[in-house]
């Protein structure tokens, strides 16, 4: 399966790509991880990164379509990928749209929408803290235990992003409401969109993704038989 995980900054995203990668048994690919995980290195990209990162602001669309480009031709995604964080403006869909061409997966791509509403966001987003060993993402009043974390066992490792503080997260859904929301119409005009309530329980958002893509899935297999 080829799928988009597209939805506001902290709708979930992450936490469902996570889990379905490891049921669909395809490769989550986060461009925010692969960025951050370049400022932590402290490789060129990530030097170029931090201040954006930090400031709640885009990288390049240049950038991060030579990113895309480099990991999607990689073997592991020649079976299927789960995209987060990326295609994030109409230029970047324009892109990955002709790379999809050229791979042969433009009719097998689809987005899958998580929707939200703004003002919870702010709320889950300002009370949440990441793991900096394993990048679990964790929300404070599920932490048993501040010192450990429970995915991994790391001491003394949750940190709060600076990227979730609140002005910056405003900052983060203007972006995403005049950036990024277009390619929800860029798509559904293809017909490639699938809509889920990203506010309800996180099961409850997986096994409604799940029974989308199962539907989906009888209906090519009715149309081919
Ligand atoms: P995320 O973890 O997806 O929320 O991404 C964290 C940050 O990485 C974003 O706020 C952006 O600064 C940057 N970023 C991630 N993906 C993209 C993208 N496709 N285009 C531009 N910037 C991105």
């Amino acid at each position: 399966m080829y799928l988009i995980l597209f939805g506001a900054p902290g709708v979930g995203k992450g936490t469902q790509a996570k889990i379905l990668s490891s049921k669909l048994n395809i490769p989550h690919i986060s461009t925010g991880d692969i960025l951050r995980a370049a400022v932590k290195a402290q490789t060129i990209l990530g030097i170029k990164a931090q201040k954006i990162l930090s400031a709640g602001e885009l990288v390049s669309d240049e950038i991060m379509i030579g990113i895309i480009k480099e990991v999607l031709t990689d073997p592991k995604c020649s079976k299927g990928f789960l995209l987060d964080g990326f295609p994030r403006t109409l230029a970047q869909a324009t892109a990955f749209d002709e790379l999809l061409k050229e791979l042969n997966l433009m009719d097998k791509i689809l987005l899958i929408s998580l929707d939200t509403n703004e003002e919870e966001l702010i709320v889950r987003l300002t009370n949440r803290r990441a793991c900096s060993n394993c990048q679990s993402i964790f929300i404070l009043k599920d932490i048993k235990d501040l010192d450990k974390c429970p995915n991994c066992g790391a001491v003394n490792s949750f940190y709060h992003r600076s990227d979730d503080q609140e002005e910056v997260i405003r900052r983060r859904f203007g972006i995403f409401q005049s950036a990024t929301l277009p390619i929800l119409e860029h798509y559904e005009k293809m017909g490639k969109v699938i809509s889920v309530d990203g506010f309800q329980p996180v099961e409850r958002v997986t096994e409604d993704i799940l029974n989308c893509l199962a539907k989906i899935s009888d209906n090519k297999n009715s149309i081919s038989a």
